[in-house]
């Protein structure tokens, strides 16, 4: 007996009456008397399997003794039954036991009590068997297609580079150390060194979906430790340039997802509306003003709080950019206005109070690059093979990186940025 010969999804009318292979997981087993119901879950929805005792006493038995949660796999007969949620049921003809759960299940599926948070994480194989908790990877795979189609149809080429490095990216403290054989290394924390030095290689438009690495200690429920990122850099370009191809690609994203995942996106019964272009662009300083108008504090030239964030969300609604943020507030490689080196060509994307993306045209004049860094305490030195990539013809450029997960987080309304990874890493989880 072959294991599958349809999914549920695949069973229609013209099956009425005839043989199919189903199988899955037993989500229930309800006895009435002489007839039994299983409802035989598999990838994409409910199988009612109908026993009656008359028919087969001994396969009766066999059903309702397995355990809930075990694999199994039934042959037999689709018969329409208008009181089965789908429409029809299976009659069964033979029945094997694949894999045995052992019991009791260390969370529940179906249950109503909802299992705490940290319990489901621990559980996490057995968590994602819920419809609600696999959709959100549906729409991942989604969201992660519709990037990759949008920015290859605007020519950007996909690259991959290293995740084991020599330097911080930005001088930071938040890198895990590696030992790489006799030498000490570094987790990434992004792409940015090497996508910036595709830019003197003649590729012009690249991008990257990759691991990035951050030891922030911070335990919040919009950080991860390891999270992926979308990167882009594309030579011959500013800030404005990449903004627009950036607000493209969240169209496609949303529009792809409402085509691709009607299904999931009723199960986590969210409505998701294409958001009109081009968005909102508010400078920094008319951010300062709005968020100082609210009474919250704020200090001119330093990154916003998470209360002035609010405070702007509260004005701003849905997808919004930040721009012409003050340079010390942004990394080195970020270009200052020619006119006002204060300030710089850097945005944010926000939704709400949330960043979802970081991007900006960066400097390409190798002495102005190192200038830059010396003003933020870093030592060229550390940075030769970089700066080498800016002294023999580097057009300029600019570029952008969003978390998939944030993104995630904003399209399915999830509390927590964990529920949109499989296996999160934060300040206290490593496993699973
Ligand atoms: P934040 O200020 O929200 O901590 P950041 O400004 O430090 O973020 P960037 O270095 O600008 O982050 O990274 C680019 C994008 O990567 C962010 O806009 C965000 O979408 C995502 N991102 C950054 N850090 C994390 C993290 N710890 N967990 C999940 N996503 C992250
Ligand atoms: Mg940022």
């Amino acid at each position: 007996m072959r294991l599958r010969t349809k999914y549920s999804s695949e069973i229609t009318e013209n099956d009425y009456n005839k043989n199919v292979v189903v199988a899955g997981w037993v989500q229930d087993v309800r006895k009435l008397g002489s007839i039994s119901f299983i409802q035989l879950r598999d990838r994409d929805g409910i199988i009612q399997v109908t026993a009656l005792k008359k028919e087969n006493p001994e396969m009766l038995k066999k059903l309702t003794g397995v355990p809930r949660e075990s694999v199994i796999s039934v042959e037999g007969v689709v018969k329409e039954n208008k009181e089965a949620k789908a429409g029809f049921e299976v009659i069964p003809r033979d029945v094997k036991i694949i894999n045995s759960a052992k019991t009791p299940l260390p969370i529940g599926v179906v249950d109503k009590v909802d299992t705490d948070f940290e319990t489901r994480l621990n559980h996490r194989f057995m968590d994602l068997r819920k419809p609600e908790a696999q959709a959100v990877f549906k729409l991942r795979h989604t969201l992660l297609k519709a990037v990759r189609e949008e920015l290859v149809s605007e020519g950007f080429v996909e690259i991959h580079t290293p995740k084991i490095v020599a330097t911080a990216t930005e001088g930071g403290t938040n890198l895990f150390p590696v030992q790489y054989f006799e030498k000490k290394a570094f987790l990434n924390q992004s792409p940015q060194l090497y996508k910036q030095m595709m830019m003197a290689t003649g590729l012009d438009r690249v991008f990257e979906v990759g691991p990035a690495f951050r030891a922030e200690e911070h335990d919040t429920i919009r950080h991860l430790n390891e999270f992926t990122s979308i990167d882009m850099e594309m030579a011959f370009a500013d800030e404005e340039d990449v903004m627009k191809i950036l607000e493209k690609v969240i169209q496609k994203m949303i529009s792809m997802v409402n085509n691709e995942n009607k299904k999931e996106l009723s199960i986590l019964n969210i409505k998701i509306p294409v958001p009109e272009t081009p968005f909102k662009r508010v400078n920094y300083s008319e951010c300062v003003e709005l968020i100082k108008s609210k009474n919250i504090g704020v200090t001119d030239g330093e990154d916003f709080s998470m209360e002035a964030t609010k405070a702007l969300a509260e004005e701003l609604k849905g997808f919004y950019f930040i721009t012409s943020w003050p340079t010390k507030t942004k990394p080195f490689y970020v270009q200052p206005f020619e006119n006002n080196p204060e300030i710089c060509r850097a945005f944010d994307l926000m939704y709400d109070e949330k960043e979802v993306t970081s991007g900006a045209q960066r400097v390409h004049d190798a002495n102005l690059l190192k200038e830059r860094m010396k003003d933020q305490g870093l030592s060229p030195e550390n940075f030769r093979y970089y700066l080498e990539s800016f002294e023999y013809g580097m057009p300029p450029h600019a570029g952008w990186g969003l978390g998939v997960e944030r993104m995630l987080t904003i399209l399915t309304n999830a509390k927590n940025i964990r529920e949109c990874v499989l296996f999160p890493r934060d300040r206290r989880r490593l496993i699973p």
